[in-house]
């Protein structure tokens, strides 16, 4: 087992990997920037070190200053958390040539899944299903032309480098096609520095359902059910429950083990999600996340696994400590992604938080890096906290919600909190009727 692992990540992530750290008995370095000199993760690390001023590039993206602080401070491991170098091959295989682990996949499984293309022909080889398109990149109009009137119109225009949504544009008639193409290209081109594009089926109503795995790189790996994530903004994940009220246990157990078997001959090592589109009964993969992701509470809580434990054990060597057989799910539970936001218009919020009064009791977790008197810094995400409750069932886990909500104090900024306690009174959310759209048509609406 390591002895000092770094973090190379801020808020909320970088104290939730502290947390398992502790635990373990490792001792743990905090970096930060100049920015976050007062933050929970910095006050709460055993030692920390500061890369660099607030600008993300020369601090939280810096390989070089990151490795400079594994150097000073010994540390044997580090912890990539979820965004900044979490899914950089270069950083993870630079780590393993300083001697340092890191706590994630193979560089070459890690840039492999980073490409979609290359990420939708592995999946395809792995026996996985895979949303119908041209094979590879269409390099000219005429090619996706013929491709899309094959497969029949809507179809979806993505850039092989995309993420975040970008470089994705709609063609819903053959009229539509040339524009779609031209601005999906100039879009990726802007963005990723690379104007590969390639096309799919552009599925109308479907749910967002994505599957959690854990391999040892051993040939062992397992799946932890799945999360769904239908309910979205602008392609970004808003609110995220477990199970997803779309799936029995069935269609829950033929698709896990069909995501479990091919990690299993790819020999994936730790924590990985990947992602469906659910429509009328039939899942299709749209991209594979090699790192833990923010909604990975709600899994914990129904399967009463430490995800981030279990990185930081198979990282260091250790074989899977469960069993397929050995994994069940326990009731149902729901995360809320409190943003420091304006909940109509979504523009950042940043400034002092006057009051801070988060929920408790039974079934209620918190997962936040702020405090009353916190100043929340302008240059990084505005995720501030996640509401995570479980219950027994999905109508006892949306009342404990109701509650958790009610409870909660956010006094000095704006937070996305009114913005859930709308949207829980909605019946198709109390029934569980959404699809990715959903939320556009409210907001759109009301
Ligand atoms: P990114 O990496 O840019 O986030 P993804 O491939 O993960 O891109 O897709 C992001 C979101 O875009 C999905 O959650 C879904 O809402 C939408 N999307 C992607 N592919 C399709 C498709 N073929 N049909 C309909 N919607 C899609």
């Amino acid at each position: 087992m390591f002895d000092k692992v770094l973090i190379a990540n801020r808020g909320e992530i970088a104290l939730r990997i502290q947390r398992a750290c502790k635990e373990l008995g490792i001792a743990t370095v905090a970096v930060h920037s100049t920015a976050d000199a007062d933050a929970m993760h910095v006050r709460l690390a055993d030692e920390s070190v500061c890369i660099g001023p607030p600008p993300a590039a020369e601090s939280y993206l810096n390989i070089p200053r990151l490795l400079a602080a594994c150097e000073i401070t010994g540390a044997d491991a580090v912890h990539p958390g979820y965004g900044f170098l979490s899914e950089n091959a270069r950083f993870a295989e630079i780590l393993e040539e300083h001697q340092i682990t890191f706590i994630g996949p193979t560089s070459e499984h890690i840039r492999i899944m980073g490409d979609k293309i290359e990420a939708k022909e592995t999946a395809k080889r792995l026996g996985i299903p895979v949303v119908p398109g041209s094979d590879g990149a269409v390099t000219s109009e005429t090619e996706a032309m013929r491709i899309a009137k094959a497969m029949g119109f809507p179809v979806l225009i993505k850039a092989t480098a995309g993420g975040g949504g970008r470089g994705m544009k709609v063609a819903h008639t053959p009229v539509d096609l040339g524009l779609a193409l031209s601005t999906a290209r100039a879009e990726a081109k802007a963005a990723f520095g690379n104007d590969a594009v390639y096309i799919e089926k552009y599925l109308t109503k479907p749910r967002h359902i994505e599957v959690q795995v854990f391999g040892d790189g051993q040939g062992n790996a397992i799946h932890l059910g799945e999360r769904d994530c239908s309910l979205q903004r602008r392609h970004q994940k808003v609110l995220e429950e477990a199970p997803s009220p779309a799936l029995n246990a069935a269609a829950r157990a033929k698709i896990g083990e069909t995501v479990a078997e091919a990690m299993r001959k790819l020999k994936y090592r730790g924590a990985g999600t990947v992602e469906f589109l659910y429509e009328a009964g039939e899942f299709y993969f749209i991209e594979m996340n090699t790192r833990l992701q923010v909604e990975h509470p709600v899994t914990e809580a129904i399967t009463g696994i430490d995800l981030v434990l279990e990185q930081i054990r198979v990282a260091s060597g250790a074989q899977l400590s469960h069993k397929q057989k050995d994994i069940t799910f326990a009731g149902h539970a729901i995360e809320c992604r409190i943003n420091a936001e304006n909940p109509r218009t979504f523009r950042p919020s940043p400034g002092q938080i006057s009051y801070w009064h988060p929920p408790g009791g039974l079934g209620v977790r918190v997962d936040s890096g702020v405090y009353q008197g916190y100043r929340i810094p302008p240059y990084y995400d505005s995720l501030i906290g996640k509401l995570i409750v479980h219950g027994k069932t999905r109508n006892e886990c949306l009342m404990r919600l109701k509650r958790a909500l009610s409870e909660f104090v956010i006094d000095g900024i704006e937070t996305t909190i009114p913005l859930f306690n709308e949207l829980i009174a909605q019946p198709d959310i109390a029934n569980g009727l959404y699809d990715i759209h959903w939320l556009e048509k409210y907001l759109a609406k009301s």
